[in-house]
C-alpha cells in the first residue's frame, strides 16, 4: 500500500487490558482497499481482542480505530456493521431455525433495512439475489434445506453468503476455518479470497495453518503477548528472527512459506 493510498481501517494505538492482562498494547497498523491482510500470533496474543474492539463487542481503554478517516472506538456492533465491517462466522442465534436461503434473505432484508415483520408473508423478498448469493458459495442446491440439517463447512459458506449480503467494505475473519481439515482449510479460504476480490473488499482474518496464511495473506502482522511486532510480505516474516522466536516451542514451523 502506498502512503497516499487511503486506507479501508487504520488502528492507532490500540489498547485494551483485562485487570492485570494486557492484551492488547499500542498496537498501530493500516489496512489498504483490498488487502488481504493475515494477523496471526501464539494463543492469547491478542488476536481475537483486536478483532471485538474492531467489530464493537469490546470497547478500547485508549486508542483510535479510524473507517475511512472517522473514529468508531467505542461504536455499538451495528452501527459498525452498518459502516461496512462486515464479520464472518459469526452465525445469528436463529440460524438454525430457518433454511438456507431464508438466512441469506434475512441478511439481505436487514442490510436494506426493512422490516422482518413485513418479511414473513413474503418469503419471496429478494429471493433471486439471495440464490445468486449461494450460487457464489456453491450452495445454490441447498437453498431449501434447513440449515441445522448442514454439514460443517457448508454453514461456513452459507455464513460467507451471508456476510457478502450486507456489501462490506472490509471482512473481520477470526478463526474462520477452526475445526476444518487442511484441505476443506485451503478450499473455504481460495473461495473468500476469490469472492473479495472480485468485489474490491478488504479482509482482516486469523488462520492457524501458516501453509494458508503464507499461500494466499497479501500482508502479515504478526502479535506477540499483545503487541505488534512484525508488519510485512511473507518472506520478510518468514525471515523474521523476533517472529521466530515468538512460535519457537509452540510446534508451528514456517514450513509452508515460500522459500
Ligand atoms: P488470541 O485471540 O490471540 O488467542 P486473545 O485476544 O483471546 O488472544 O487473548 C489475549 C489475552 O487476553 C489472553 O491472555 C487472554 O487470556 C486475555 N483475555 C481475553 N479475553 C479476556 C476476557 N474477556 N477477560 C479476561 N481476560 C481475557
Ligand atoms: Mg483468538
Amino acid at each position: 500500500m502506498s502512503v497516499s493510498e487511503p486506507s479501508i481501517l487504520e488502528l492507532r494505538g490500540l489498547t485494551k487490558s483485562f485487570g492485570g492482562v494486557h492484551a492488547v498494547r499500542d498496537v498501530s497498523l493500516k489496512i489498504g482497499k483490498g488487502e488481504f491482510l493475515a494477523m496471526i500470533g501464539p494463543n492469547g496474543a491478542g488476536k481475537s481482542t483486536c478483532f471485538n474492539m474492531i467489530n464493537g463487542q469490546l470497547e478500547p481503554d485508549s486508542g483510535e480505530i479510524l473507517c475511512e478517516g472517522k473514529n468508531i472506538a467505542g461504536f455499538a456492533p451495528r452501527d459498525i456493521w452498518r459502516l461496512g465491517v462486515g464479520r464472518t462466522f459469526q452465525v445469528a442465534a436463529t440460524f438454525c431455525s430457518m433454511t438456507v436461503i431464508e438466512n441469506v434473505q434475512t441478511a439481505l432484508i436487514s442490510h436494506a433495512r426493512e422490516s422482518y415483520r413485513l418479511w414473513r408473508p413474503a418469503a419471496s423478498r429478494h429471493r433471486a439475489r439471495a440464490l445468486n448469493l449461494l450460487a457464489q458459495v456453491n450452495m445454490q442446491d441447498a437453498a431449501d434445506r434447513p440449515s441445522r440439517e448442514l454439514a460443517y463447512g457448508d454453514v461456513k459458506r452459507v455464513e460467507l453468503a451471508i456476510a457478502l449480503a450486507n456489501d462490506p467494505k472490509l471482512l473481520l475473519m477470526d478463526e474462520p476455518t477452526a475445526g476444518m481439515g487442511a484441505g476443506e482449510r485451503h478450499g473455504l479460504i481460495d473461495l473468500v479470497k476469490r469472492l473479495v476480490v472480485e468485489r474490491g473488499i478488504s479482509v482482516l482474518f486469523t488462520e492457524h495453518s501458516m501453509d494458508v496464511v503464507f499461500a494466499f495473506a497479501d500482508r502479515i502482522v504478526v502479535l506477540a503477548r499483545g503487541r505488534l511486532i512484525a508488519d510485512g510480505d511473507a518472506a520478510s516474516i518468514r525471515d523474521n528472527e523476533q517472529v521466530r522466536d515468538v512460535y519457537f516451542g509452540t510446534g508451528k514451523t514456517f514450513a509452508g512459506a515460500p522459500a
